[in-house]
């Protein structure tokens, strides 16, 4: 929300919260305590260090973002603000996604889950943006490149929002492969077209997917069966990352994934990642705000993860409306085939 809009607000006496907060972290704990998912094992994280970050962030941007320490500002007219811990937050952010990977590529675990805030996807080499400070995913992939071994990362960014910050980040990088669907374009950040794919050697690296406002299950397993699979099966990676937002639920209003086609994203993804990387997975929280969504969206990624079966998406019902057909059946045969009298 920009500036103008917070001045509008202000005027009008309308309160406004920042959507990127800690509650959305408690929430997804609180689901997870109430309906815990069999075979899933917590690990606290950790704080990335300068040189973590500055693999994929400018020197003098992580110095501004240092000297922000303990002080309430917004880093620019963009949605990005900070208050006192927010600087460690995003360090942490960042370190325990990147322990995620570590935990995976160890053999600890074969997927994970980076449940963190605040999101990275926006975040740019030298800019904050869209709540993002450290562009989580992005440390992440290219830690496990410089220390872990891996030569092809793959990261797949279903979040609502287009991945600026990591699409401008390995941009002409050949070996970290984005496929990002998104809405389009004007909506925020207004990046991500068709026609973006990445430039010299990365050219090809990088696959975009604009989606119109609105769509849905259908059309997000279209996309995954025919682009998504085809360029992974061409990648060849050996880790996929996932920057797994919750915001494509209706309930954040951008577009209309269920829960049952986020279970068979990752469903499709975690066989991939068999296909590829000896089953090496791990997603990282990026956006959702509406509370019972994000955490229920978190819970069932979580769930296919650990084993349960992914529910077959947009056949909701079905089965209750033919069970009702059938006990309806009978009522509007009549004798006389003409109208109702
Ligand atoms: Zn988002």
């Amino acid at each position: 929300m920009d500036r103008r809009v917070r001045e509008l607000l202000s005027a009008l006496k309308v309160p406004w919260v920042y959507p990127e907060h800690a509650g959305r972290l408690s929430a997804i704990h609180q689901l997870l305590q109430l309906e815990p998912v069999a075979g899933v094992a917590f690990e606290t994280g950790k704080a990335a260090t300068r040189e973590q970050l500055g693999r994929v962030h400018t020197s003098s941007y992580l110095d501004h973002v240092y000297d922000l320490r303990g002080q309430n500002a917004w880093l620019d007219v963009d949605t990005t603000a900070v208050s006192p811990g927010s600087v460690e937050a995003a360090e942490v952010a960042a370190g325990t996604t990147l322990a995620a990977v570590e935990a995976v590529m160890a053999g600890r675990s074969e997927s994970a889950f980076a449940l963190v805030r605040p999101p990275g996807h926006h975040a740019e080499p030298v800019r904050a943006r869209g709540f993002c400070l450290y562009n989580n995913v992005a440390v992440a992939a290219a830690h496990a490149r410089a220390e872990l071994g891996c030569e092809r990362v793959m990261i797949v960014d279903w979040d609502a929002h287009h991945a600026n910050g990591t699409q401008d980040i390995f941009w002409a990088d050949p070996n970290v492969m984005l496929f990002d669907i998104h809405r389009a374009s004007p909506f925020y950040p207004g990046t991500g077209n068709l026609e973006d794919v990445g430039v010299g050697l990365g050219e090809g690296t990088t696959v975009n997917v604009p989606m119109p406002a609105g769509a849905g299950d259908q059309a997000y397993l279209k996309a995954f069966e025919e682009i998504l699979i085809p360029a992974a099966n061409w990648f060849q990676p050996d880790l996929i990352l996932v920057s797994a937002g919750f915001d494509p639920h209706p309930f954040d209003l951008a577009l209309n994934v269920s829960y049952e086609g986020f279970a068979v994203m990752t469903r499709m993804l975690q066989t991939l990642a068999h296909q590829h990387c000896g089953g090496r997975l791990v997603f990282v929280l990026e956006g959702g705000y509406h509370l019972l969504s994000l955490s229920r969206g978190v819970r069932t990624v979580l769930a296919v993860l650990a084993g349960e079966e992914a529910p077959t998406p947009g056949l909701i019902g079905v089965a209750e409306a033919k069970a009702a057909a059938a006990f309806h059946q009978q009522a509007f045969i009549s004798d006389d085939p003409g109208s109702p009298t």
